[in-house]
């Protein structure tokens, strides 16, 4: 089945109009929480322990096929790489937690890529997997894996509370303005069809440590870069994302690894008509086949472009500025979103470990009176925090994320609420 053709919208996340009918139970605070990133052939996973401070990571890929294996790394920090030929996502999740001798968690918080409207992290009910289910058609590679990831960890887990953070929760602060594409109003009151923005997790987090380390927790106006294979701009007023590049599914926006962002919607109707291509030929293309990957013809990778371009091939050079272009230029259309800006953070795997790629998105950004420094952004340490502008004009700096810290925290938050709302128990703080 193509992943289009079972579209259909349900009334019960138009508007926020949710009407949580299953029992919540009550839950203790969790000391440690499980992070679960399902795709539909691997699942990432990390355990977080909050008295600990530290973090256990996995990854089982090619689930479902005789290469299927584990890899990550014990608690007394020792190499794995288990194979599990043609495990499934709950026999592979069985045998990476076998593994966490006495550390089992008291959590688990699952990444979501699509929440529709929801705007915050849930507990997961049989309510809320409706929702994520109902998502499906804007998020087709991502939801049906979250939920054979949740289905998986609620055979292992039956009793312990589950979370579901979503990418999109954070920018239901948008203004219609902002989310609201210009096409006839019935797709958007029937049919759902607006802007969500995703990366929520990413952007919520660098704004806040960025703001923090700027002398401004939370406060002002600023821009957030999150460049990786997928990668995406915010802008954020007083701690609220105001617009973002994504729209109504991630494809929308910057160039990225293998998805084109933003084109000229009549390309579909071009490709259909001269081309012969149908609909979904059309979106593997821009979804798989293009980006950094179709400009160069290359690869997705911009560390492999980057050395290519070193070596002259001008595909390589030219998809490299492209992507800073592009990147520039949404950069300073968000800014429309801020009655001021106080600054600008780079993340993801570019934007912490490419002084080269800030270099050049910098020199595309003339206007706004950011004052780079080369000497900064040439020695700040590869994925470290640090600022790199000169002093004067809009700050400028580098923060790496923390998607796993913030899913953690949030699962946290979720549990305490739940905690918190209950007569019996007593709230704790809860950090992760
Ligand atoms: P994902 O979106 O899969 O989480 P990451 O945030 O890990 O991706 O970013 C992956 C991207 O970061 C790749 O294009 C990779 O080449 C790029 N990258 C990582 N390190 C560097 C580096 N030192 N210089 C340039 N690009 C880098």
């Amino acid at each position: 089945m193509q992943p289009d053709q079972e579209y259909s919208i349900y009334d019960h996340w138009y508007d926020n109009k949710l009407i949580l009918k299953s029992p919540v139970k009550e839950y203790a605070m969790p000391n440690s929480v499980l992070i679960i990133n399902c795709g539909s052939s691997s699942i990432k996973f990390a355990l977080l322990l909050k008295d600990q401070n530290f973090r256990i990571h996995g990854l089982a890929e090619n689930l479902g096929t005789p290469n299927a294996r584990i890899k990550g790394v014990t608690l007394g920090n020792e190499p794995v790489d288990i194979h599990i030929p043609n495990a499934d996502h709950k026999e592979a999740l069985e045998v990476g937690l076998s593994r966490l001798a006495n550390h089992k968690p008291d959590a688990i918080g699952h990444r979501i890529v699509h929440g529709g409207t929801l705007t915050q992290a849930e507990l997961i009910t049989e309510d809320i997997i409706d929702i994520i289910r109902d998502a499906t058609p804007l998020a087709p590679l991502h939801n049906p894996a979250h939920l054979v990831g949740i289905e998986a960890t609620r055979r292992l887990f039956p009793d312990l509370p589950q979370v579901a953070v979503f990418d999109t929760a954070f920018h239901q602060t948008m203004p219609a303005h902002a989310y609201r594409y210009a096409v006839p109003k019935f797709l958007y009151t029937e049919h759902n069809v607006r802007r969500y923005g995703f990366h929520g997790t990413s952007h919520a987090y660098v704004s806040e440590r960025g703001s923090e380390l700027a002398g401004s927790y939370k406060q002002g106006g600023w821009l957030t870069a999150h460049l990786g294979n997928g990668s995406s701009t915010c802008a954020i007023w007083n701690g609220q994302s105001v617009d973002t590049s994504m729209g109504l599914t991630p494809l929308e926006g910057l160039v990225m690894g293998t998805r084109s962002g933003d084109v000229d919607p009549r390309l579909h109707s071009f490709l259909a008509k001269n081309l012969g291509w149908d609909i979904y030929k059309i979106d593997k293309m821009l979804n798989s086949q293009s980006g950094l990957l179709g400009l160069s013809d290359l690869s997705n990778d911009m560390r492999t472009l980057i050395e290519a371009s070193e070596q002259g091939n001008e595909d390589a050079a030219l998809a490299i500025e492209v992507f800073c272009y592009r990147l520039a230029k949404s950069l300073s259309a968000l800014s429309c979103g801020l009655p001021r800006l106080d600054g600008l953070f780079f993340t993801g795997g570019i934007g912490e470990n490419s002084a080269f790629i800030r270099e050049k998105t910098m020199s595309y950004l003339p206007h706004f009176g950011f004052n780079f420094s080369k000497e900064k952004n040439d020695n700040l340490k590869r994925g470290t925090e640090g600022r790199i502008d000169a002093g004067t004009g809009p700050q400028i700096w580098v923060v790496p994320t923390d998607e796993e810290g913030r899913i953690a925290q949030e699962t946290s938050n979720v549990v305490a609420r739940g905690v918190e709302n209950s007569t019996t128990k007593k709230p704790e703080a809860a950090t992760v």
